[in-house]
């Protein structure tokens, strides 16, 4: 079963030939892999980086599996991603990469079979151009094909903050368990983006007091809270959280993860806290927004200081639960009120969060041992009920 587990069942890649708008011609790299497939269509988003590689991708996709298993969502776990920075292309570039792409892949991509969604770098356009390319090729409009769609095009009220609302749930129970008010409690959020923002603008509208956020261009500070509605404005405004009237500049922007708080949400990349960093680590409490934020060697060593890690296959599967109720919607064309988005998420969170909780504190583990055994159960449990074929 380990072995089973442990490699994708598909991997593709592919070259994408780019004419950029300068008419000279460029190919890049793309990937999608398919980790598992025992309980349904595989699911996972889509993400345009530099640093994009089929190994980074391989890992993506096997938490993917995880997550889905351990919030009770019918998919197995995929990935996908083209290494390009999309920063330095034109939305025209960004347009023809992507429906590029998702030609090459046309063959695995599906509502039975393979549905990406946003990750780092794309977001609800990138999702409206897949959705097209594929339904043109196909001679028909296929909605469940992607998630995270823009609501015109049949994505889901409250999908695009539903990774954000998650985060903040669980967030909100770990202060409870450790026993911080969250009128007393202080939060630092790396990353300002489709997770990191949300969250900081939820747990202040939960009292939490927001002292520090950070974004691509720097970070900041302001030990008695940030005023988060009037930082989105700055943003809107700015591009950046950088120069925030009433802060102040975190010299190098990474300390931000250093600071004395009560709630560490690191919302941007894999592999930001390291061993090398983790022994200043001082939060009480880590929310994995991003996937894979901290390293298996930062993790032993946050452990063994007391401080309480929720992994991200828990904390951050808000938007694959809404990715889910997506795609049941645009399945059936039905679709649901802000209301029932809300709550059938919230009571997903919580119920997910009460049984890795209740896990580890009966087997004495971690919350992301507790979490990641939970998941693999249930996958190897699919693959025992189907049997081996032939
Ligand atoms: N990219 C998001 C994640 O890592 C969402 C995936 C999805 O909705 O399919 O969970």
């Amino acid at each position: 079963m380990y072995e089973l587990l442990a490699e994708p069942r598909r991997e593709v890649a592919v070259s994408i030939p780019l004419r950029r708008d300068n008419g000279e011609v460029e190919v890049l790299r793309g990937f999608r892999v398919q980790h598992n497939l025992s309980r349904g269509p595989t699911k996972g988003g889509l993400r345009f980086s530099p640093d994009v590689s089929i190994d980074e991708v391989r890992a993506l996709a096997m938490w993917m599996t995880w997550k889905c298993a351990l919030l009770d969502v019918p998919y197995g776990g995929a990935k996908g991603g083209v290494r390009v920075d999309p920063r330095k292309y034109s939305t025209a570039e960004l347009e023809r990469i992507t429906r590029r792409y998702t030609s090459e892949l046309a063959h695995v991509l599906g509502p039975e079979s393979d549905i990406p969604a946003p990750d780092v770098g794309t977001d609800q356009q990138t999702m409206a151009w897949m959705m097209d390319t594929y339904s043109v090729n196909r001679g028909r409009t296929t909605l469940g094909v992607v998630t995270g769609k823009p609501i015109a095009l049949g994505g889901s009220v409250g999908r695009a903050d539903a990774t954000s609302r998650g985060v903040v749930h669980v967030a909100l129970e770990a202060l409870k368990v450790r026993g911080i008010s969250t009128h007393q409690a202080t939060a630092a959020v790396q990353g300002f983006g489709k997770v990191g923002r949300g969250a900081a603008r939820f747990l202040s509208e939960a009292s939490v007091q927001v002292v520090a956020v950070s974004d691509q261009y720097g970070a900041i500070y302001a030990p008695h809270g940030l005023d988060v509605p009037g930082l989105e404005a700055h943003v809107d405004r700015t591009g950046s959280v950088v120069g925030f009237a009433g802060s102040e500049p975190i010299a190098a922007k990474e300390d931000l993860l250093l600071l004395d708080v009560d709630l560490l949400i690191p919302a941007a990349v894999e592999g930001v806290i390291t061993a090398a960093n983790a022994g200043d680590v001082q939060a009480r409490i880590i929310v994995e927004g991003a996937n894979g934020p901290t390293t298996t060697e930062a993790d032993v060593i946050l452990n063994n200081r007391g401080c309480l890690v929720v992994p991200d296959i828990l904390a951050n599967a808000g938007g694959v639960v809404v990715s889910y109720f997506e795609w049941v919607q645009a399945n059936q064309s039905y679709w649901w009120s802000a209301r029932d988005v809300a709550e059938r998420l919230e009571s997903r969170m919580l119920a997910a969060w009460t049984r890795v909780y209740d896990h580890a504190e009966s087997r004495n583990l971690t919350l992301r041992s507790a979490a990641t055994s939970l998941a693999v159960q249930v996958v190897a449990d699919a693959h025992r009920q189907r049997g081996l074929y032939p």
